[in-house]
């Protein structure tokens, strides 16, 4: 294996640590990735790989053996992975994300217990969502105290890697539903805990080899411990230690394959010909190529402002949602002419532009529609109060 980000002084590195990162990403990550989709088929050499290489523990502090990046510094690296298309970027979200719930707001117990070896292959699973419901306050699962054990009730779903996943954060109502966010919770959920069932929806768009489960809850016994914070802090730890910095990241995990399909069409546009001449001297490709470069362009300026801003203490909700929204409306018009440019054999699996179409499609919903980046962006236009992002 030709990577490892020990072999790195990060940050003092970082250019040369990209570059290096490219080559891996092309030679390890890329072939994996794309035979994980051909197959439909997870395969568990992804996350000891990316684990050996350093690339889920970029942003967990030194103290857990991870690199303890800023923002700033971790999200050059993000891109680079996120080149690889769903598989490989849904790991490197998540653990470079989720660890900051714990480290927050977990007691010594809890940390030891799950970042001591969060640098290793362990996956974590953030359990939010619901079939009834949506993804706030009108969640219907609910947490019963009862001596010392809460009763988990519920059904959650669209929930990543909830089959191979060690441990969940469950968000819950502990308290009455009418107390809305001060009633809920956060509980972590060790996998196989009894009482809970995890069943496969079907096959997904995108990152094909990945599924994301229903996750039912029926008398689930978890003991009052494994609570995360306090009572009625569940919302808060969710939005402020993991959703809000998260949504930055998916801008970013937009950014990596578009940056990819802008590449892979410049050297088809350079090797395709018709009419005896490659379609890179026709003015509409020509045309095509300078709009994904624009998009493309704004979106890595937008990222990096709000990166700095975000490290630098700013409350930055609103361009972190004005990225994300900016960043799943570029990978449209970028997917979009990508495919136009390869022609029809840009739609056959044996091309990598096909895996990447489907897959930027996801990131439309993960973290929220682009109905609610515009809510929270139109909230501060009309000069409502907004929440703060960061701690
Ligand atoms: C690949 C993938 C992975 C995911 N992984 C996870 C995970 O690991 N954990 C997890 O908890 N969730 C996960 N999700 C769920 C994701 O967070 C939700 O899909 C997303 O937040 C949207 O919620 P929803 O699907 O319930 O859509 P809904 O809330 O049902 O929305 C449907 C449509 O209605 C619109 N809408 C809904 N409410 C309103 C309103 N009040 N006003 C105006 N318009 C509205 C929405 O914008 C959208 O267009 C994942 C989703 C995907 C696709």
């Amino acid at each position: 294996m030709g990577f490892s980000t020990k072999n790195f002084k990060l940050p003092e590195q970082l250019d040369s640590c990209k570059a290096a990162l490219r080559e891996f990403v092309q030679t390890e990550l890329d072939p994996l990735a794309i035979e994980m989709n051909r197959k439909r088929q997870w395969s568990e050499k992804l996350f000891p790989l990316m684990s050996e290489a350093g690339l889920l523990s970029l942003r967990l502090p030194k103290e857990y053996g991870g690199q303890g990046l800023t923002y700033s510094q971790y999200w050059p690296l993000l891109e680079e992975i996120a080149k690889s298309g769903g598989v490989c970027r849904g790991p490197a979200h998540g653990k470079n994300g989720m660890w900051e719930m714990i480290h927050d707001y977990g007691t010594e117990e809890q940390k030891k217990k799950y970042l001591s070896t969060w640098s290793g292959p362990s996956c974590p699973v953030f359990a939010l969502t619901e079939p009834e419901t949506g993804t706030g306050v009108d969640i219907k699962t609910t947490a019963t105290k009862r001596g010392d054990y809460y009763i988990l009730n519920g059904t959650k779903w669209l929930i990543s890697a909830a089959d191979i996943g060690e441990f969940f954060h469950v968000v819950c109502y502990t308290g009455d539903r009418s107390l809305g966010p001060k009633g809920i919770s956060m509980i972590l959920v060790d996998a196989k805990t009894p009482g809970m069932e995890i069943e496969d929806p079907g096959e997904f768009m995108g990152g094909r080899a990945t599924a994301h489960h229903i996750v039912r809850f029926k008398d689930c016994k978890v003991p009052v411990k494994n609570l995360l914070g306090k009572e009625g802090q569940g919302l808060d730890i969710a939005l402020k230690s993991f959703l809000d910095p998260s949504r930055l990241s998916i801008a970013i995990s937009c950014l990596g394959p578009c940056q990819k399909m802008l590449e892979l069409s410049v050297a088809f546009a350079k090797e395709r010909i018709t009419f005896g001449k490659p379609i890179a001297e026709r003015q509409a490709v020509q045309m095509m190529l300078a709009d994904m470069a624009v998009d493309i362009h704004a979106l890595r300026t937008m990222i990096a402002d709000c990166a700095r801003r975000y490290d630098a203490g700013e409350k930055v909700a609103t361009q972190i949602s004005m990225c994300k929204l900016f960043g799943v409306e570029t990978t449209r018009r970028v997917s979009d002419s990508a495919l136009l440019i390869h022609g029809g054999i840009g739609t056959c699996s044996i091309n990598m532009i096909e895996m990447l179409y489907r897959d930027v499609r996801e990131l439309w919903f993960e973290e929220g529609t682009p109905t609610v980046q515009r809510t929270v962006i139109a909230r501060d236009v009309l000069g409502k109060e907004i929440r703060s992002v960061g701690k």
